[in-house]
């Protein structure tokens, strides 16, 4: 039997679910403590990952998932660039 290939997983801080990274957006804490969307999932620092889904970023923002996974209070002024950020990458 042909071994099975192992997809990395992540859990969406918004809704809890599992998926691959590739279906996911990475949410990235940079050194400089900014927060910014990782479309390329390359960028370093503390990441938190979402679902390809505004509703997501609105649950991890009403859950205070993303802040969890971060370890930091974020500023209802970073959810308000985040967001904006999703409908650039939703619009591309
Ligand atoms: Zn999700």
């Amino acid at each position: 039997m042909a071994a099975v290939r192992k997809i990395p997983m992540r859990k969406c801080v918004g809704c809890g679910e599992m998926k691959s990274k590739k279906e996911m957006l990475r949410v990235l804490k940079t050194e400089d403590g900014q927060v910014i969307l990782d479309a390329t999932g390359r960028k370093n620092g503390r990441g938190a990952y979402l679902c390809f889904d505004r509703e997501c970023l609105k649950k991890a923002v009403r859950n205070k998932g993303l802040e969890r996974s971060l370890k930091m209070e974020i500023p209802q002024t970073v959810y308000e660039h985040l967001e904006k950020e999703f409908e650039d990458i939703e619009n591309t």
